[in-house]
């Protein structure tokens, strides 16, 4: 290979979108969810009408896709969705506010805490918050003239967006660091340094017995675990197979409005035991800063047990799975 090919290869490598499953991950909870509306069509048709005849499978990469939109930009264009996306980019690019932090929560995983057991990682506008908030304005409670811009179309899009972030362990829990770079519990009085979802961990996992670099933690997440739970067979095959079969103990309980909580309380032990499963090395802090610089997160030495790799793309075609099932759900009782 010559030299600018590496280069270019190295390139498209780093550049794979570290936030939330990637693109494939996305598509196929849309995808399965487009399947399962096909059973009730007046909801259907709802769908289909706020989103100006997009599929859910392609509506659900649109807020990651909107990530390199400018901020600011006069809405103007032929392209109704595109006009109120930009809208909603301009309501919330502010720095605590940026429609970039509503794809995720970052609860402690040491310390067994639910959602509602403390504050550290939880936001204002963090994913548990985000769900309900775009539920009530398709339910008309809240209006489609409300500060972050959130029509109903948009509502639909980021729903169908964040169902998918909401089923990847690494959207609800993040690991914390001490001073003395040890994993611990965070405290409001020791915050300690946050590992941001695993985006500044390098994940090695064993193969052949030796552990190699699987890129960022988060990342190995969106998009690895992906490609190793469905292969090679294409979305729409995985989509109408899922789509046809009930998956376990996926319904939730209690109005919509609770359903983000009680599934971000439902992943946190999955992303536990995607930190469980790691010991660190190498990691970086700086004193005063929030986040960890760097660091290393080896699988451990298992004896007997499942590789890291087999585990966690078990985990993902669960939780697609659920994901797709859930979201059709929701949109069902959000649209009655
Ligand atoms: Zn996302």
């Amino acid at each position: 290979m010559n030299r600018l090919l590496v280069v270019l290869l190295m390139i498209s490598l780093l550049s794979i979108n570290a936030s939330a499953y990637g693109p494939r991950g996305h598509q196929l909870v849309g995808a399965i969810a487009d399947q399962r509306l096909k059973q009730n069509h007046a909801i259907a048709v709802k769908v289909r009408a706020l989103l100006d005849g997009l599929t859910l499978q392609r509506a659900a990469t649109l807020p990651d896709e909107i990530k390199s939109w400018k901020c600011g930009t006069n809405p103007s264009g032929p392209n109704r969705i595109d006009r109120e996306l930009q809208a909603f980019i301009n309501a919330n690019c502010g720095n605590k506010s940026s429609h970039t932090v509503f794809h995720y929560t970052d609860v402690p995983v040491a310390g067994n805490e639910n959602y509602a057991d403390g504050e550290i990682g939880r936001a204002e506008f963090d994913i548990v918050q985000m769900i309900p908030f775009c539920v009530r304005v398709l339910k008309g409670e809240v209006p489609e003239t409300n500060n972050h811009a959130i029509t109903k179309s948009i509502a639909v899009i980021l729903l169908t967006h964040y169902l998918g972030d909401i089923h990847q362990p690494l959207h609800v829990g993040a690991e914390f660091f001490d001073g003395n770079a040890k994993p611990f519990h965070p405290t409001p009085a020791n915050k300690g340094f946050e590992d941001q979802g695993g985006n500044k961990l390098t994940l090695f996992t064993f193969v052949n017995g030796k552990r190699v670099s699987a890129g960022k933690f988060h990342g190995y997440w969106d998009s690895q675990t992906v490609e190793n739970a469905f292969g090679s067979t294409p979305n729409s095959k995985v989509a109408q197979r899922l789509a046809a079969k009930e998956p376990d103990e996926w319904k939730l309980t209690g109005g919509v409005e609770t359903w983000a909580e009680q599934l971000a309380n439902d992943l946190l032990p999955m992303a536990r035991e995607a930190h469980e499963r790691l010991q660190y090395k190498d990691i970086r802090i700086v004193p005063g800063e929030r986040e960890i610089t760097s660091g290393r997160a080896d699988e451990k030495k298992q004896s007997g047990g499942t590789f890291y790799a087999i585990w966690a793309s078990g985990i993902v075609k669960e939780e697609i799975h659920k994901g797709g099932w859930r979201l059709a759900a929701l949109l069902e009782e959000a649209l009655q």
